[in-house]
C-alpha cells in the first residue's frame, strides 16, 4: 500500500505545524503531492570544491575547505558581529553571523577542519561568507549527498524562519523515506517508449537528488513533457467539448452579399493571407458548432475587410451583425468605411455609440428588432440590455484586449443561441504563447501586409538631438505631413507624467507658434468631449502636430500622419511601441517612427530599441516580447494558471511543447473519450489534476 499523497503536510516527520503554516503560505504546499511537486531551481555541483584563491567577485555559492583560526566580535551599530577567520592552504578569509552567535561559538572549534558552503561576498578586501553552511570535514564524508545538489525556491521568510535550502532537501529526503520513493506512474507505455522517457518515479527521484547530470536532464524531460502533455490535452479537450456542446447557426450559404461583393465591389485586391483567413472562417461558419476565432495581424494589414465578409456570409443566411470596437472614434471610423461599402450592397447599417441621440437610439432599436436593421457598429453601447437583436448571427469586436470577458459573454446572449463570435487583435500573440494559453481555440493570422505599402522607417535618437528632429518635424509639416508627439501614460498618481507632458507642450508650443502651426492635445485627464474635439481636429487636417499619451494607441486612422515621435521610449513597453508605431505608414508616403531616449538606459530598453529599429514584424516583436516579460506578464493574471507552469517554461522548452502537443492532439484524435485500457492513466491522473487542483480558465 503506497502513501496517500493527498496526506496534509503536517503529518510528514520533521515538518510540524509551524512548519506547515510556512510552507502553506509561503510556497502553497498543503499535501505530499505538492512538496514532490517543489521542484528545484537550479543545481549546484557539490563535487567541486573551491580554493580560497581561487574565489572571484562574481561566483554564486562555493565550497570549500579549511580551518577556523580564532573568533572575533564586531560591534556594529545595532548589536554585534561574529567573525570567525578561515584559512586554507591558498589564503584566508571570513566567516561572518548576524545572528545564532551564542550557539555558533559553543558548536565550533578553533582549530577543526570544516567544510563551508556559502555566497561569499568582497568586503574591504576580503572575501566574507555570511551564515555558511557549514560541518565538520569528518562528518561531511559519510552525509548522503548527490553530486548535483538541488536549490530549492524559497522565500525571505523561509529562510529568516529556518527552512533553509538544507531544511527543505532534509523535508524532502524524508518524504522519500516516507513514500519509499514509489510513485504512481502519470504517462502510459506506448508515450513513454515512443519518447524514452523514464518512469515517473525515477524522474521525481533525479529531479529531487540527481545521481548524474545525465540522469538529471532526463528527469528534467520527462517531467515538463508531462506538465505540458496535461496542459494541452486539458485545453484540447476543452474545446472539443464546447464544439461538440454548443450548436451555433451553420451558414450554409455563401450567398448574393458576399458574391456581389466579392465580383463588383472589392476595392482592391485581397492578399493571399486575407484569402485564406477568409476561407477559414467560412468553414467555420460553415460548420455546425458556434465559431470563436481570433483573428490575428498586424496594424494595417486588413482585417476589417475579412470583417465586413464574413458579417456578408451572416447577411447571406438571413442574420444580423454587429461590430463591436473599444472606442467611439473607433466605431466612427468602422462605421464611415463600412457605410459606403453598403450603400453599394444597399445594406441597411447603423451606429449606436454613447452619444447617440435618444430619437436616433429609439429608431436603431426598433429596427434592430424587427430585423431591418442588418449590422450594427457601435461602442459598448451595443452590450446594453435594451439592445435587442431579432436574430444575431455573427459578433465582430475588434481589438480584443480592450475587452473582458464578461463583456463577450455578454454578446452571447444577445441571442438565443450563442452568435458567431469573430475577435480582432493587433497585438500578436507569439505562437508558443497561444498555443499554451489558448490550445485548440481557433486562430486566423493575417500575416502580409497589402503590397506596395512603404516600410516605417524608425530611429533612435538621444534628447540631446532634439533640435535636429524638430528641424526633420518642420520639413515634413512643409511638405503637408502630420506629427505625433507621444509621450508617457498618466496615470493619477504620476504628476511628473503630466508635467512631462506639459513641459514637453510648452516647448512644442514655443518651436512651432501659431498662426504657421496650429497644435492638438489630448491627455488621459481630459473630458471624454474634449478629447474628441481635439482628436478631430488633427483626423480632419486642422492641426499639424498632436501632442498625446497613449490614448491614441489604438486604431486611429490618419493617413496623413507620417511621423511619430515617441519621448521617453525607453518607459514604454515593446507591444505597445509596436502599437504607437502603427498609427503611421498609413498613407501613401514614406513615414518615420523616432523613439526618443535620455543617454541612461537598461539592458532591457536597450533591446526594446534595437528591436523596434530593427523590426517591423509584430510577431517577431512579441517573441522578443515574451523573452524580455515572460508569459505571465502579457497575458495578465487571467491566464496565470496556464502560465504557472512548476517546471517547464514555454520560452525555453518551445521544442518541448511542440511534442506535447502533438502527441496530446494524437491521442484524442484515436481515442477522444479515453476509454482504452492503453489510455486509463491518462484519464486517472487528468481526473486527479482536476480534482486537486484549480483547473485553469481560459477564453472561452
Ligand atoms: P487593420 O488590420 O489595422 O484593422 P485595416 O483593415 O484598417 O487594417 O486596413 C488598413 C488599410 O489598408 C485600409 O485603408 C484598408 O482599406 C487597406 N487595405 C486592406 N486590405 C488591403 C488590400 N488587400 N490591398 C490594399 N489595401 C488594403
Ligand atoms: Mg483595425
Amino acid at each position: 500500500m503506497s502513501v496517500n499523497l493527498q496526506t496534509p503536510i503536517d503529518y510528514l516527520k520533521g515538518v510540524g505545524p509551524n512548519r506547515a503554516d510556512l510552507l502553506r503560505s509561503e510556497l502553497g504546499i498543503h499535501t505530499y503531492q505538492d512538496l514532490i511537486n517543489l521542484f528545484p531551481n537550479r543545481y549546484i555541483d557539490r563535487t567541486r570544491f573551491y580554493k580560497v584563491n581561487e574565489l572571484q567577485r562574481n561566483t554564486a555559492e562555493v565550497q570549500i575547505i579549511g580551518t577556523i583560526t580564532g573568533f572575533r566580535e564586531i560591534a556594529q551599530k545595532r548589536g554585534k558581529r561574529l567573525v570567525a577567520d578561515f584559512k586554507d592552504d591558498t589564503g584566508m578569509m571570513e566567516l561572518v553571523w548576524f545572528r545564532g552567535q551564542k550557539w555558533i561559538r559553543e558548536s565550533l572549534k578553533v582549530g577543526k577542519t570544516y567544510v563551508i558552503f556559502g555566497k561569499t561576498n568582497w568586503f574591504s578586501g576580503k572575501y566574507s561568507m555570511p551564515h555558511p553552511e557549514i560541518e565538520l570535514q569528518s562528518e561531511h564524508g559519510n552525509n548522503l549527498r548527490s553530486a548535483m545538489q538541488p536549490i530549492y525556491p524559497s522565500t525571505e521568510k523561509l529562510s529568516n524562519k529556518g527552512i533553509t535550502n538544507k531544511v527543505a532537501s532534509k523535508i524532502m529526503q524524508q518524504l522519500f523515506l516516507e513514500t519509499k520513493g514509489r510513485f504512481v506512474e502519470t504517462l502510459p507505455k506506448t508515450l513513454k517508449d515512443d519518447l524514452k522517457l523514464i518512469s515517473k518515479s525515477d524522474a521525481l527521484l533525479n529531479i529531487h537528488f540527481p545521481k548524474t547530470s545525465e540522469l538529471l536532464t532526463r528527469a528534467q524531460f520527462r517531467l515538463k513533457f508531462e506538465e505540458l502533455f496535461y496542459i494541452q490535452l486539458q485545453l484540447i479537450l476543452k474545446n472539443l467539448i464546447h464544439k461538440s456542446k454548443i450548436k451555433g447557426f451553420p451558414f450554409e450559404e455563401v450567398g448574393t452579399y458576399f458574391n456581389t461583393f466579392f465580383k463588383d465591389h472589392l476595392p482592391f485586391d485581397l492578399t493571399n493571407a486575407q484569402k485564406r483567413v477568409i476561407k477559414e472562417i467560412r468553414s467555420d461558419l460553415g460548420s455546425n458548432a458556434q465559431m470563436n476565432r481570433l483573428l490575428q495581424g498586424d496594424v494595417g494589414s486588413g482585417k476589417t475587410i475579412v470583417a465586413f465578409m464574413s458579417m456578408l456570409i451572416g447577411l447571406d443566411n438571413g442574420f444580423q451583425c454587429c461590430l463591436m470596437a473599444p472606442t467611439e472614434i473607433l466605431s466612427v471610423q468602422h462605421y464611415n468605411g463600412l457605410n459606403e461599402l453598403c450603400k453599394l450592397l444597399k445594406i441597411n447599417i447603423s451606429i449606436l455609440t454613447g452619444s447617440t441621440k435618444t430619437s436616433e437610439r429609439k429608431i436603431i432599436h426598433e429596427n434592430l428588432e424587427n430585423g431591418q436593421l442588418q449590422i450594427l457598429i457601435g461602442t459598448h453601447a451595443l452590450l446594453e440590455d435594451k439592445v435587442k437583436f431579432k436574430n444575431l448571427g455573427i459578433a465582430v469586436i475588434d481589438e480584443q484586449h480592450r475587452f473582458g470577458v464578461a463583456q463577450r459573454s455578454k454578446l452571447w446572449k444577445k441571442n438565443t443561441s450563442p452568435p458567431h463570435i469573430l475577435v480582432m487583435t493587433a497585438t500578436p500573440i507569439p505562437r508558443t504563447l497561444a498555443m499554451s494559453v489558448y490550445g485548440d481555440l481557433d486562430i486566423s493570422i493575417i500575416d502580409e501586409l497589402p503590397a506596395g505599402r512603404k516600410p516605417i522607417k524608425t530611429v533612435h535618437r538621444y534628447d540631446n538631438n532634439r533640435l535636429k528632429v524638430f528641424k526633420f518635424i518642420r520639413d515634413e509639416i512643409t511638405k503637408g505631413r502630420q506629427v505625433y508627439i507621444v509621450y508617457p501614460l498618466i496615470q493619477e498618481s504620476e504628476k511628473m507624467d503630466y508635467k512631462d507632458l506639459m513641459d514637453g507642450y510648452e516647448s512644442i508650443s514655443r518651436e512651432f507658434p501659431m498662426p504657421d502651426y496650429q497644435i492638438s492635445i489630448v491627455h488621459g485627464k481630459m473630458k471624454p468631449a474634449d478629447k474628441d474635439y481635439e482628436m478631430q481636429r488633427f483626423v480632419k487636417g486642422e492641426t499639424n502636430i498632436m501632442v498625446a499619451t497613449t490614448v491614441i494607441e489604438v486604431g486611429v486612422n490618419v493617413p496623413n500622419a507620417s511621423v511619430m515621435i515617441i519621448e521617453s521610449a525607453e518607459r514604454f513597453g515593446l507591444s505597445q511601441l509596436h502599437q504607437l508605431r502603427g498609427r503611421v505608414g498609413r498613407g501613401a508616403e514614406q513615414s518615420y517612427c523616432i523613439l526618443m531616449t535620455s543617454h541612461k538606459l537598461s539592458n532591457d530598453s536597450k533591446t526594446r530599441l534595437e528591436t523596434m529599429v530593427r523590426s517591423s514584424d509584430g510577431f517577431e516583436i512579441a517573441e522578443v516580447d515574451l523573452k524580455l516579460r515572460g508569459p505571465g506578464d502579457i497575458m495578465g493574471t487571467q491566464q496565470s494558471g496556464v502560465l504557472n507552469l512548476r517546471i517547464a517554461d514555454i520560452v525555453k522548452d518551445k521544442d518541448i511543447l511542440q511534442q506535447a502537443r502533438y502527441y496530446a492532439k494524437q491521442v484524442l484524435k484515436i481515442d477522444p473519450s479515453l476509454a482504452s485500457p492503453e489510455n486509463n492513466v491518462i484519464l486517472e491522473t487528468y481526473r486527479q489534476m482536476s480534482k486537486y487542483r484549480n483547473i485553469w480558465n481560459y477564453i472561452s
